[in-house]
């Protein structure tokens, strides 16, 4: 395609998120559906989504992170996903695997060969203190990766 990598809203990225045993792919592009979703089945995380002011030209939910995790839950609705289980693994873009964006980089922590996960921030309250005992402080700031440093 002669116009790939101009317009970076309409390459496909994808994006695998990860708990319990179950996978599903995310794609970018899907952010009226994701939102749907979430605001069913993880109505607290979506709630704080919303708030989050976008640092890329494209939307919160429009990234394949949200979409994968949306998927995930909405196809395993019976298992009883935690948050803080979820992995999210190998975004790429064509065949190149790329960090997240500036956008996910707000409420995803990780990196690129090891994953990320959901900030501690944006878990559900009561698993916030249990999710401090791992906290190996690898990963940037919430501050750092808003360009408040
Ligand atoms: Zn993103």
């Amino acid at each position: 395609m002669s116009s790939f990598g101009r317009t970076v809203d309409k390459v496909r990225v994808e994006v695998t998120a990860k708990a319990s045993g179950k996978y599903e792919s995310g794609q970018s592009g899907q952010a009226s559906k994701t939102k749907t979703i979430l605001s069913k089945c993880a109505p607290e995380l979506y709630s704080e989504l919303s708030k989050l002011v976008k640092q890329e030209i494209w939307e919160i939910f429009d990234c394949a992170e949200p979409n994968a995790l949306a998927c995930l839950l909405d196809k395993n609705a019976d298992q009883d996903i935690k948050l803080a289980n979820v992995y999210f693994e190998f975004a790429r873009r064509e065949y190149e695997a790329k960090p997240v964006c500036k956008n996910c980089a707000l409420w995803l922590e990780g990196k690129l060969m090891s994953g990320y996960k959901i900030r501690k921030e944006f878990l559900p309250k009561e698993v916030q203190k249990e999710v401090d005992l791992n906290n190996n402080n690898e990963f940037p700031s919430l501050a750092e990766a808003m360009g408040k440093k």
